[in-house]
């Protein structure tokens, strides 16, 4: 059993959308195909994946680096020890055959898009969805309960817009999610606690609306923003400031008594390390965001939980960044605290596929093996182009 051929598609995001720091209509993501030698009614096994959302396709780290690396490495290196399956972490490792460590850069996620496609054709190769096989790979109890999403966006709307804050999250509410999170730092404070109110006020219980800062505050703002967020009842307030800064972090986390949130720029277990020890958070309060597909894949996301498990984290604290069906089949599997959904944005990557099934803010991930892409219908061509003989 050997994987004979690996191909990368970039491809861009669609729409006009941007936060308080980025564009993300110029964003492009990497999406990735490991064609196996194994044939199932005269079709190749092929293992689908993409690096999540908010960074760069790498289309050049795979195909110079990463990939002569593999297709070099002798068959039985990069598979499981009962040779039954390829091994996600053999793969991951030899990827990154030569690399200095540290420094992750964009090659954490051009090996993750690899890695997270080892799953994906793992779990087609045992004929199973991808949360059943990371469950049974684990040896934990197979999932059945779906995991909690949260409705992510709270755009900003020009004052004489029809549509406001409040349709937007009253949309949500509709499509059945019952938690939240909006943008706050593209407007001035005051303006910007204006919205918060208004966003309470689709809320139905406590706790249930977040707010992310895209890590862009000054020291200044941060600890304005948190006194002055304080006198609500957030879910958590999200990268307040720059995601390596742990002084100033630890700083705004001693002024703030509510829920923090952040980790969706770290990339290794290492950085976990350091946010957990230097950035003043609080086990068992506050909310860890790394995303397994800006971080080298599953296997370096199972180490960062490991430690942020010794630092006092339980898995209910993890919710990753990214909203989509590969994050949906880690969370379901590993039991963490939940997932976002943009609804309707960042297609053709963001959301979930029909099939999968979203009642009283529990999204369940439908029961099609692997991660479920070809279900998605705005990938579907894509997933063609690459995948076509
Ligand atoms: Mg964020």
């Amino acid at each position: 059993m050997r994987i004979t051929e690996i191909r990368q598609l970039s491809v861009n995001l669609r729409g006009k959308l941007r936060n308080a720091v980025v564009d993300f209509s110029q964003h492009t993501v990497s999406l990735v195909a490991l064609v196996s030698d194994v044939y199932r009614r005269g079709q190749p096994i092929i293992g689908i994946a993409f690096n999540s959302i908010g960074r760069f396709a790498q289309p050049g780290i795979i195909q110079d680096r990463l990939i002569p690396r593999i297709l070099g490495a002798k068959t039985e290196t990069l598979l499981s020890d009962d040779h039954r399956r390829f091994s996600p972490q053999a793969i991951a490792r030899t990827a990154m055959l030569n690399e200095k460590p540290g420094g992750h850069g964009d090659r954490s996620s051009a090996v993750a898009a690899i890695e997270l496609a080892a799953w994906d054709l793992n779990a087609k190769l045992a004929g199973e969805p991808a949360y059943a096989h990371i469950a049974r790979t684990l040896n934990k109890p197979l999932p059945t309960g779906g995991t909690p999403v949260y409705a992510a966006g709270g755009y900003y709307y020009p004052a004489k817009s029809k549509t406001t804050l409040l349709d937007e999250l009253l949309n949500y509410r509709d499509l059945g999610y019952n938690s939240f999170k909006i943008k706050i730092g593209g407007a001035p404070l005051h303006s910007d606690l204006q919205r918060v109110e208004m966003a309470l006020r689709a809320t139905q219980h406590p706790n249930t609306l977040a707010v992310d800062a895209n890590g862009r505050f000054t020291r200044e703002q941060a600890n304005q923003y948190g006194s002055a967020l304080q006198q609500f009842p957030l879910k958590w307030y999200e990268e307040p400031c720059d995601p390596l800064d742990y002084a100033l972090l630890a700083e705004i986390t001693r002024g703030y008594t509510g829920p923090i949130a952040t980790g969706e720029n770290l990339f290794s277990a290492i950085d976990t390390h350091n946010l957990t020890q230097f950035g003043g958070l609080r086990g068992q309060q506050d909310i860890l965001q790394m995303d397994p597909g800006l971080a080298y894949g599953l296997t370096e996301y199972l180490q960062m939980l490991k430690v942020a498990e010794q630092a006092g984290f339980s898995p209910s604290q993890c919710i990753p960044h990214g909203g989509h069906l590969i994050n949906l089949h880690i969370v379901t599997a590993l039991g963490l605290g939940g997932c976002e959904a943009y609804p309707g944005v960042f297609q053709p990557f963001g959301g979930y596929a029909p099939q999968c099934r979203l009642e009283d803010g529990r999204i369940f991930p439908s029961d099609a093996v692997g991660f479920g892409l070809e279900q998605k219908p705005e990938l579907k061509d894509f997933i063609n182009q690459l995948t076509e003989v």
